[in-house]
């Protein structure tokens, strides 16, 4: 037996890997299980290249638990190591690349994946080490041990076949991964799609056996495979049919609806990159896209489920795979975003996302407009957040009309020119954010002619302002209860008032009264067609905007109901043929109070106690 330091440099570094990033303790296990896939890999090319004549036999990776023996052995079948070889990478390589990687990320916890710490990362959970190799060169097999001290020992060892055996002592910090449902569920997460299969122990099959009435249900013992070998991000999409792609999204995404539809990214130049992204059905109440539904994988290890650093928000959204090598991994999360690779791909990605999105609508306008409602938030999103998205995407993104047809801006623009130009040649595009709540406003739109938007998403308010800030001030978005149905969209008719000034100043008192105290509401008489509501409250788009927005900013709830504008129509008849020539204060206050809790019904304004007063008061009139 031969002994020796490892001491490429005075500190010792394994207390410190002991500590180091201890919540991600267990990717020891995806270190070790890569070089064994490693190793298998190199057996391989060195098999096709024809300098490894051997048989390559079964390159299955044993993971093997002992919970007796207190250890994990990962076995596999790969290229081995010979003594020289051992002292060269475990002594020398493996621990002044590891004690490198803590040397500079100590004082870092945000390094993505934390890949490089390498094979001693093994000293996270073990308190000893042992290595049992055989090199393909059919040198004697070699047992190097090691206790988490710098020294270390070799002995000539059994080994019956070439291949690499490595032995955890599983120490108190690592206790936990003694259980075999903890450890496979950490196989599971990191080595789904290695591409070389690994197997933890035995797992039962149920079969039918027999036939007729001899049928019956035997289980049976068949080795368990952790990964799939050939993930389909890997594959061509050539050779790939729709169905298998709504496979994967199911095994990658077993608690989701099937997928809208996908995109298979698939690019060897500048950057390798492939993977497959889903569009999911958006949840029409969600505002922040779902966190960690993509899943990076660097060569199908899998690194991370947080790729906020990588893709830019709006990406987010979609669901599934990226696996590219190009993507640095033992950096600061911040340092990514400004590697030059990471943007590039991610700017590749938005593109093919804009392109897909593109051919759907091409290909098959009715189909995409259907699906619209379930994933429009998210093209909505990416157009306020990317510039580069934005450009594109107006040749498909949807304006959904009230009468429930869709059409590009463009489109819509087209259609409402010739009705919805004002004065100032200002084309104004009309919209409601609550159906229901502004009903009212947009069957009398409607009548006069007007479509109108439904904008009833979050994301749209931002949306038609981005809209608006691209448009060079050639169109824009009015709420239908912005103003009265003649000024909603000014087009300079003026209309006489058909009472006079004294009549006026009447009508005035008489709502002064009834609004009263009422300070958020501004009274204001207008003569307007006679065919416009008697009174009508209205929200000009401009203070209504800049409430919102104060509310959003205090971190409050728009419900946008302080202040508004009660508009009398002076030329409706009810005013010159019958308010006007009342008698009774009484009455005529009652008729006030009455158009005036209407007006507030319409816009949902009538509330709490104005709200039963008002059902009370018309009770009485029809007994
Ligand atoms: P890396 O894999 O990044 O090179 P590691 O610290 O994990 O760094 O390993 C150092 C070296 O040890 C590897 O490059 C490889 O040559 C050797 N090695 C580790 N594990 C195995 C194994 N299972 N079979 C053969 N060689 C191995």
């Amino acid at each position: 037996m031969k002994k020796g330091n490892i001491s490429v440099q005075t500190e010792n570094i394994f207390p410190i890997i002991k500590k180091f990033l201890y919540s991600d303790q267990e990717i020891f296990l995806r270190e070790l299980i890569s070089n064994a896939v490693d190793a298998t890999n190199k057996l391989k090319v060195l098999t096709n290249k024809g300098e490894f004549k051997g048989e390559q036999g079964d390159l299955t990776i044993d993971v093997k638990l002992s919970k007796d023996d207190k250890t994990i052995t990962i076995s596999d079948r790969g290229i081995g190591m010979t003594e020289e070889e051992v002292k060269k990478y475990l002594n020398q390589v493996a621990f002044s690349s590891a004690a490198e990687f803590l040397e500079k990320y100590k004082d870092d916890s945000g390094i993505i994946g934390h890949f490089g710490l390498g094979f001693y990362s093994a000293f996270m959970v073990a308190k000893k080490v042992e290595v049992v190799t055989q090199s393909w060169k059919e040198e004697p097999a070699v047992k190097w041990t090691c206790t988490g001290d710098p020294s270390y020992t070799i002995e000539e060892a059994e080994r019956e076949e070439r291949g690499t055996d490595v032995i955890l002592h599983i120490g108190e910090d690592g206790e936990e991964y003694l259980e075999k449902d903890t450890l496979e569920k950490l196989l599971l997460k990191y080595c789904s799609f290695l591409p070389v299969p690994i197997r933890f122990g035995k797992t039962e099959v149920e079969e039918q056996v027999g036939e007729g009435e001899d049928q019956k249900t035997e289980t049976r013992e068949v080795d368990n495979i952790i990964n799939n070998t050939d993930p389909l991000w890997k594959k061509s999409p050539s050779e790939l049919k729709d169905e298998d792609y709504r496979e994967f999204y199911r095994e990658i995404h077993p608690f989701s609806p099937p997928p809208l539809f996908w995109i298979h990214l698939n690019i060897d130049f500048p950057f390798t990159l492939n993977g497959v992204l889903y569009f999911p059905k958006l949840d029409q109440t969600m505002v922040e896209p779902e966190k960690n539904k993509i899943k990076l994988y660097s060569n199908q290890v899998y690194v991370t489920d947080d790729v906020s650093n990588i893709l830019p928000p709006f990406l987010m959204h979609l669901h599934g795979v990226i696996d590219s090598p190009d993507i640095p991994l033992n950096v600061s999360r911040s340092y990514l975003q400004a590697d030059q690779n990471v943007k590039k791909i991610t700017g590749y990605i938005t593109k093919k996302v804009a392109d897909k999105l593109k051919e759907l609508f091409n290909k098959d306008r009715e189909e995409y407009t259907s699906k619209w409602d379930e994933f429009g938030v998210f093209v909505k999103y990416g157009m306020v957040t990317e510039e580069k998205f934005y450009d594109k995407a107006l040749n498909f993104a949807l304006l959904k009309s009230n009468s429930g047809d869709f059409y590009t801006l463009e489109e819509y623009r087209d259609k409402i020119k010739e009705n919805q130009t004002d004065k100032n040649k200002m084309l104004t595009i009309l919209y409601a954010n609550n159906h229901d709540q502004q009903s009212g406003f947009i069957k009398a739109a409607e009548a006069k002619g007007y479509d109108v938007l439904l904008m009833d998403h979050i994301i749209d308010n931002h949306f038609m302002q981005h809209l608006e800030h691209k448009s060079n001030n050639d169109y824009r978005f009015k709420r239908v209860d912005a103003d009265t149905l003649d000024k909603l969209i000014d087009k300079d008719e003026k209309i006489e008032s058909v009472l006079n000034e004294n009549e006026e100043e009447k009508l005035k008192k008489l709502f002064e009264e009834e609004i009263g105290s009422k300070s958020d509401l501004r009274l204001e008489l207008k003569a307007l067609s006679p065919e416009e509501e008697p009174v009508v409250i209205v929200r000009p788009e401009f203070l209504r905007r800049m409430q919102e927005m104060q509310a959003i900013q205090q971190g409050g709830r728009v419900d946008g109901n302080d202040m508004a504008n009660v508009v009398v129509n002076t030329n409706h008849p009810i005013f010159s043929q019958k308010l006007l020539k009342m008698r009774s204060a009484d009455k005529k206050k009652q008729l006030v109070q009455t158009l005036f809790d209407l007006a507030r019904l319409n816009q949902n304004m009538l509330r709490g106690d104005d709200l039963s007063n008002f059902v009370k008061r018309n009770l009485n009139l029809l007994q």
